[in-house]
């Protein structure tokens, strides 16, 4: 049985015809998902089965995979999709809304609500010139890095199933006038909700005030209502504001910790939550690049590259702030909270820094050592998961570095002498502070091993069970499946996935280079 929270108190679009149009005054728009014509189901998370308290203990329910395929509406299901708008890129791009996505409802279990979502059902009055569906790749990647995000630690949106449609969906893949068909997949996505930044801009950007002060009423009311003392006033908007400042700043620092790179960040695709949303081009930090986008989309201006995450959030923030300034009415309040932000992110960013090298407290001077290390990390392709897990077997031998860390490195031609004396040195630095640090050897290696993951969903393990999948074989993605949900463990039975990226992988598409193309 699911419940209609979010249509039950929002604007709802009059209009019902399910054809792509600007929507005006609403929150959403109904329109249902399309019967697909053999639908099957590949994989789930038995983790997201259970906190819906929707498993069997022998798997999901036919019912459920009926419900998760589009092709039965649940009990009680009103099926919608949300009209949102978005800074694109940094520029605005008016109204974007669920293209391909549509939300059957949510569930409540002990009293917490999850909104349950497929992605790829079909189109919607936001499809714009899109077709509403999704391809298996992107399918594949959503559904397996919003898992292995969670099993890391990272704030982020569920997966709950991974299903083939048996319908085609025609994708020009590098948008290079190639257009292929591809198997149709849908994702099943679980969270508190899915409001994003842009559904509070839309209702800005077209003077929709009412509607925008009911809509930020609604999402503190169900999702902060910690923050309400008598009602809901000038000041509890900001307290919500700064809320989602510090959840968005940590949400970050988690990315920035396991070398995540979102390739997207557009407002549309950030969280009121602070959880990873929207996973099309991301890609995790293979050789320690801060540079690096997977996103060709953004080849050129590289603005969602890893080192500028923490920038591009607190901008995206100040868009918000934008976008709720008809609450407040005054901007110095939304200003002081915004200009703390590099305040709140700066040590959050070092206490993290400080637990990936095992340093119990966080030192004034820590700040030099951590900002040489990444100078150091990106002076050769060194494998960032790697260097970590295994500095973690560091016991201040300056001798025992280069057997440590020699499978981190991508080309031992380039270890020459000019960098071996800069690793040397940080070693000194580092050497010098873990005498200050009051963590037995034990101990340290216990808090690195416990932030630094050993396993990760490196883009190229994801296109080798894409590859696989698009051959009818689906047992890659339930052993990645199966590997993410540990990944800090050392399971040795799957040591030969702790590895640096193979060299065949690093130009081939989908390892190094994605498009928005989904
Ligand atoms: P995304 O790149 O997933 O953040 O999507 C940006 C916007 O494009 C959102 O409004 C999506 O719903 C829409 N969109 C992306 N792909 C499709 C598609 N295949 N059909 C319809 N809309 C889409
Ligand atoms: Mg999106």
């Amino acid at each position: 049985m699911l419940q209609s929270l979010f249509t039950d108190h929002l604007t709802a679009d009059p209009e019902t015809e399910n054809t792509p149009r600007a929507v005006l005054e609403a929150d959403f728009s109904f329109c249902s998902p399309v019967n697909p014509s053999s639908p099957k189901l590949l994989s789930y998370s038995k983790e997201v089965a259970q906190l819906l308290n929707i498993d069997s203990g022998n798997g999901l329910t036919h019912s459920w995979q009926e419900i998760l395929s589009g092709s039965v509406l649940a009990k009680g299901s009103k099926p919608f999709a949300m009209r949102y708008a978005g800074h694109q890129f940094g520029n605005w791009a008016g109204q974007l809304g669920d293209g391909r996505a549509i939300n059957l409802g949510n569930k409540v279990i002990n009293n917490q609500s999850f909104e349950l979502q497929l992605k790829g059902a079909g189109p919607t009055p936001y499809s714009r010139a899109g077709d509403g569906f999704a391809v298996l790749r992107s399918s594949i990647r959503e559904y397996l890095c919003s898992e292995a995000m969670h099993h890391l630690g990272v704030p982020t949106t569920r997966a709950l199933s991974l299903m083939t449609t048996g319908d085609w969906v025609t994708r020009d893949m590098f948008y290079d006038g190639h257009p292929q068909k591809e198997a149709g997949a849908i994702v099943c996505r679980v969270a508190p909700s899915f409001i994003r930044f842009g559904n509070f801009q839309i209702h800005a950007a077209y003077q929709e005030i009412e509607q925008l002060k009911k809509l930020a009423n609604f999402t503190i009311n169900n999702y902060f209502p910690h923050l309400i003392t008598k009602d809901i006033n000038k000041d509890t908007y900001l307290q919500w504001l700064d809320e989602v400042c510090h959840s968005t700043a940590d949400m970050i620092v988690h990315w920035q910790r396991v070398g995540f790179v979102h390739g997207v960040m557009n407002t549309d695709n950030m969280s009121i939550h602070g959880l990873t949303i929207d996973y099309g081009p991301y890609g995790f930090l293979d050789n320690f690049d801060p540079n690096w986008t997977p996103n060709t989309t953004d080849a050129e201006g590289k603005r969602y590259r890893y080192a500028n995450q923490p920038f591009v959030a607190h901008w995206n923030l100040v868009k918000l702030a934008e976008a709720i300034y008809p609450l407040i009415e005054a901007a110095k309040p939304l200003e002081d909270i915004l200009n703390k932000f590099p305040a709140y992110y700066e040590p959050q960013w070092q206490r993290m820094m400080a637990n990936k090298l095992g340093l119990g407290q966080v030192f004034a001077d820590d700040n030099t050592l951590f900002k040489d290390l990444e100078k150091l990390l990106s002076l050769v392709e060194t494998d960032m998961t790697i260097f970590y897990r295994q500095l973690a077997n560091y016991d201040g031998q300056l001798n025992s570095i280069p057997s440590l860390l020699k499978d981190a490195y991508y080309d031992d031609k380039h270890l020459e002498q000019k960098y071996l004396s800069a690793r040397n040195q940080w070693f000194l630095a580092y050497t010098a502070r873990l005498e200050r640090n009051p963590l037995s050897f034990e101990e340290k290696k216990a808090l690195m091993d416990s932030v630094n993951p050993k396993y990760l969903l490196r883009n190229y393990l994801s296109q080798q069970a894409i590859d696989k999948a698009e051959k009818n074989d689906y047992t890659e993605i339930n052993k990645l499946l199966e590997i993410m949900r540990n990944p800090y463990s050392e399971q040795p039975e799957y040591q030969d996935y702790y590895q640096k990226r193979p060299e065949w992988a690093r130009h081939k598409a989908g390892c190094s280079m994605l498009s928005c193309s989904s």
